[in-house]
């Protein structure tokens, strides 16, 4: 099995490759505004828009040209790949993916691609590697590179660089370990198990919110551009960083804890972009519940239950394992004891009690039974080949993964 996979490092460049670094990424995010302005002439003109070859052909014009000479400065290959994110920007509004390609502005994800492992050097014993125009670059060697080095990515974030090394090995298929669990992801708990256990809120943001208003108010109380103005902004951008590598640290930690432990994990597929939607809606449409709607969608997007998924996913991908998403449909409101159906069930927001049966639990917790409970009647309804009725929502992540590994059937508990 072919796995590919990144690995990211501070760097510790010196003053002249950082001012380096900052020229290259500047060089390419000129090339592509000016591409996609490019583009956007050609298209009010009516013409054609330029493919990868005919935009790599004016981005030689423009290197060897009068008007933009320090271009050439820049290493050729990471402006391609420049104009390659543009094409591929392209092909995502086309195919209904993302909106239409915007401007990049200066300080917002700073980077640059070296696209050809021949001209890279990874020399790991002496914790540096090279890159064109670059030279050897110093970074912190937390630990090592597994597989051969494919691309480099350089990145500016709150203040410090960061290559991204990607690579690719060939690794022997897993068997997936443990059980099935279905996951409720809240709000009061990131994620509570089927089997009991549950996940505290992250909620850094919340948590050193004070801070970084109080950070930001500092700021806007300077002088724009003044000394003073240049150290407050490096403390929001210090608090900033803190804050989303808290966020990072602990969704990678229990994203790997429950993919090592569950072959089979179901999770309710929460259309966290529907939710997240602004709350306040527009004049013809005025939004219900504003206020309390856009304390939820700042907790989701906090929480980063996006990303969660994303995680689960790819780490279970890894480990021979499977990620299924069931619709939500009262997962919160059905007892897992009698399958009665009433919203009186929910009798507070903690605790689940059943009018039929009488059955008590953690509201949590009886949601993440119905997620395991649907997410195993639709794998069962999957591998039986059964057509699923559009009505019952969206499927699994990956289905052709489940049609390759079959032989993973026999060890998960239906
Ligand atoms: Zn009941």
């Amino acid at each position: 099995m072919q796995r590919l996979q990144a690995f990211k490092y501070e760097l510790m460049p010196t003053g002249e490759q950082q001012r380096d670094m900052r020229r290259f990424a500047g060089s390419c995010r000129f090339v592509y505004n000016k591409a996609l302005a490019l583009q956007k002439a050609r298209y009010e003109r009516g013409e054609k828009k330029l493919g990868y070859a005919g935009l790599c052909k004016q981005l030689t014009a423009w290197r060897n040209g009068t008007e933009t000479p320090w271009l050439a400065d820049a290493p050729t290959h990471p402006l391609q790949q420049a104009m390659k994110d543009l094409e591929r920007a392209y092909t995502h509004f086309f195919a209904k993916r993302a909106g239409f390609p915007r401007f990049k502005k200066k300080g917002q994800s700073d980077s640059f691609r070296y696209p050809d492992p021949k001209q890279i050097k990874l020399d790991q014993p002496n914790r540096r590697i090279f890159l064109p125009k670059l030279g050897w670059l110093r970074y912190r060697h937390s630990r090592d590179v597994l597989g051969a080095v494919k691309n480099v990515t350089v990145s500016l974030s709150c203040g410090k660089w960061f290559i991204s090394v990607q690579t690719e090995r060939e690794v022997e298929k897993a068997v997936p370990n443990g059980e099935a669990v279905g996951i409720d992801m809240g709000v009061t708990r990131f994620a509570t198990l089927s089997d009991g256990t549950f996940y505290a809120p992250l909620n850094s943001f919340k948590r050193q919110e004070a801070a970084l208003r109080k950070a930001q108010q500092a700021m806007s109380r300077k002088t724009k551009f003044s000394h003073n103005w240049k150290k407050a902004k490096a403390r929001v951008q210090r608090l900033h960083g803190r804050i989303g590598n808290a966020r990072r640290d602990y969704l990678h930690k229990s994203s790997t804890a429950i993919s090592q432990n569950h072959a089979m994990v179901c999770i309710e597929d929460l259309q966290v972009r529907n939710m997240s939607k602004s709350a306040a809606g527009n004049t013809e449409a005025p939004g219900k519940k504003v206020r309390a709607k856009s304390g939820l969608n700042k907790s989701i997007l906090d929480q980063g239950w996006f990303e969660f998924r994303r995680q689960l996913d790819y780490k279970l991908a890894w480990r021979g394992g499977y990620l299924i998403a069931v619709p939500p449909q009262n997962t919160s409101r059905t007892c897992p004891c009698c399958g009665h159906v009433s919203k009186d069930n929910r009798k507070t927001q903690a605790l689940f009690a059943c009018v039929e049966c009488g059955y008590e639990e953690n509201a949590d917790v009886v949601g993440a039974i119905n997620v395991l409970r649907a997410g195993h009647a639709q794998f069962a309804c999957e591998v039986s080949g059964a057509v699923m009725p559009p009505a019952a929502g969206p499927h699994r992540s990956d289905s052709s993964r489940l049609d390759a590994e079959m032989n993973a059937v026999g060890i998960l508990r239906l």
